[in-house]
């Protein structure tokens, strides 16, 4: 491989992404707009239509965004980055002021991390404090918005600096294997980023409160004992703070699983529809999606781990993006750069995966808990949280982490329907 075809397959994948993403939103953006005189029949009642335009509304504003954030930072700045010797060029500034030690590499992977974060910020922000504020979204003030990336930022460099520092020792240590000891470390990072998440990373950026004593909380330790799960892992959080978006999320594994309300959404369901979500989410841990989830994280961390390895020794890599020779650290944050192109092919299929866990949450929640709440409930989420209904398919396809709501709801509505799959 030369310097050159490096660069002109590179380029043909970056061109390529712009174009299919660019023509998928112009899809959602025409699907979307064309159905937004009307409530889908399925939700007629539900739904009231000057909430479901305000979907259309929000969904466009917040596409047209994405579309120029696409443009400038999977196009422009990757490029600049990594053929236009932005890498290079933060690498040899690093190298200038500390010479070749491993601090010089930390600095260069935490210099293009910054550099892409400044870039991405103006994004962020007009996310937050012009679309979701026109949509009365937004409970993030300027103060909250600033500590939150430094809090990040901070994090970033606390955990990510001395797994980077082991890696550096294992190029300079381990000869040509040092690409399967950093997987190795990886998956070791991985498990105690995943077991400590919810205890001592998630409160550094909200409150956890456990679920209160009530009527509520006896309605649902039934379902909880009856699931195999414990009660101390529910909390309700503040998300308030940050946004009026309601939801509901589970983390963690062993005794740390934990599944978390926002406040946000505690407001507004009934007691029967909070308690089909937290089956819905039962039904997660239940199907084992965490550690099946990170099964094929790990697996593909190697593949992707082992194609570094063979790419650390190409003099075309360094060529390519105007390096004087193999350095890790800039060579690490090249391979973050360039990895995602070349894994986005593959977006539809982590979809496919994700949208199947959620049926196979829902069938649970149908079967523990009344699938008639969770429709209700799911209708309220989609509501509050101006959501689409009328997603373009092909879009959500390639996309959607979530089935569209129709298609989960009219699977909900035949599992109610079932008499060997409802409640007591
Ligand atoms: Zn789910």
């Amino acid at each position: 491989m030369t310097a050159s075809t490096f660069s002109v397959v590179f380029t043909a994948f970056v061109v390529a992404a712009l174009a299919w993403r660019t023509f998928l939103a112009m899809r959602q953006a025409r699907h979307v707009a064309a159905h937004r005189a009307e409530v889908p029949a399925d939700f007629a009642g539900l739904i009231p239509l000057e909430a479901h335009r305000r979907a259309a509304d929000y969904t466009l504003d917040k596409q047209r965004v994405a579309l120029v954030e696409t443009w400038v930072v999977d196009g422009g700045l990757l490029l600049a980055l990594t053929l236009g010797g932005g890498v290079a060029a933060i690498d040899a500034l690093s190298a200038r002021w500390l010479g070749d030690r491993h601090v010089r590499d930390l600095v260069t992977v935490f210099g293009v991390m910054l550099v892409s974060a400044l870039v991405t910020l103006p994004f962020d922000a007009w996310r937050t404090f012009v679309i979701e504020a026109r949509y009365g979204f937004n409970r993030t003030t300027p103060k909250l918005f600033a500590l939150d990336i430094l809090r990040g930022a901070l994090l970033g460099v606390v955990l990510g600096s001395p797994l980077l520092l082991l890696v550096f020792w294992f190029v300079h240590r381990t000869g040509n294997f040092w690409w399967l000891y950093t997987w190795l470390a990886w998956i070791a990072f991985t498990l105690i980023l995943v077991s400590t998440y919810p205890r001592w990373i998630a409160p550094l950026f909200n409150r956890f409160t456990p679920l209160e004593q009530g009527e509520l909380r006896s309605r649902i330790e039934a379902l909880v004992a009856r699931c195999g799960f414990h009660a101390e892992g529910l909390f309700v959080m503040d998300g308030s703070k940050r946004s009026s978006h309601g939801n509901a999320y589970f983390t963690g594994f062993g005794r740390d699983k934990r599944i978390v309300f926002f406040d946000t959404l505690m407001e507004r369901l009934t007691a029967a529809e909070i308690e089909a979500v937290l089956a819905h989410e039962l039904g997660h841990f239940a199907r084992g999606h965490i550690p099946r989830l990170l099964g094929v994280r790990f697996v593909l961390a190697l593949l992707l781990l082992a194609v570094l390895g063979w790419l650390y020794q190409q003099p075309a890599f360094y060529q390519a993006m105007h390096l004087p020779g193999p350095q890790i650290g800039a060579a690490l944050a090249g391979f973050a750069l360039v990895v995602p192109v070349f894994v986005f092919p593959f977006q539809p299929l982590a979809s496919l995966i994700a949208r199947r866990q959620e049926f196979e949450a829902d069938a649970y929640a149908a079967a523990h808990a009344r699938a008639g709440d969770l429709v209700s409930a799911l209708a309220k989420l989609y509501r509050d949280n101006a959501a689409t209904l009328t997603p373009d398919p092909l879009h959500s396809l390639v996309y959607d982490s979530h089935p569209p709501a129709a298609l989960r709801i009219d699977h909900l509505k035949r599992a109610g329907e079932s008499p060997l799959e409802t409640a007591p």
